[in-house]
């Protein structure tokens, strides 16, 4: 999944046939804090999204929906690793670092998008370019990481957790 945002870039100057499938899921799944033992079921409803490179086809689209569930089985796995139990309230530390280094992942992509436009910015400055591309980088991934880290954090806290005893 990771490969997808570093290929994208790669790709940025070409013509792209790309398939795009998006799926929402709705799943009742096992909850288990690691802290205190607390156990219960978790309603989770995520979305799934998935991109392959390839031209219209059947087998394409199906694929791509493939590749959006199970996006969306792993997003379910994340949110509910990242809950917050309702009974010690602690958040599971290893989770919360997966989740973490996954979005710095997602985010020095954008930056690396954000580089091209420091290219453009530094050129019309006539500042050095590669300043300028290292900047906007590092500035944007420095923005968008903790955002979408702590989105994921937020989306977990909405989940449900039904008590079993
Ligand atoms: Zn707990």
């Amino acid at each position: 999944m990771r490969a997808r945002g570093c290929g994208s870039y790669s790709h940025a100057m070409h013509v792209r046939a790309v398939q795009v499938a998006k799926v929402t899921m709705h799943d009742v799944v096992d909850y288990r804090c690691t802290s205190c033992g607390f156990r219960s079921k978790a309603a989770v409803s995520v979305r799934g999204r998935a991109e392959i490179d390839a031209w219209p086809s059947r087998q394409a689209s199906e694929l791509a929906a493939l590749a959006a569930e199970i996006d969306a089985h792993r997003a379910i796995e994340e949110a509910v690793g990242l809950a917050s139990c309702p009974s010690c309230r602690k958040r599971d530390g290893a989770a919360r670092r997966r989740a973490l280094w996954r979005r710095f992942g997602m985010s020095f992509g954008a930056g690396v998008v954000a580089s091209i436009g420091g290219l453009f910015v530094a050129g019309k400055l006539d500042a050095n370019p590669l300043v300028g591309m290292a900047i906007a980088a590092v500035a944007v991934t420095a923005l968008v990481w903790p955002l979408r880290y702590r989105r994921a954090l937020a989306h977990a806290d909405r989940i449900e957790l039904v008590s079993q005893s």
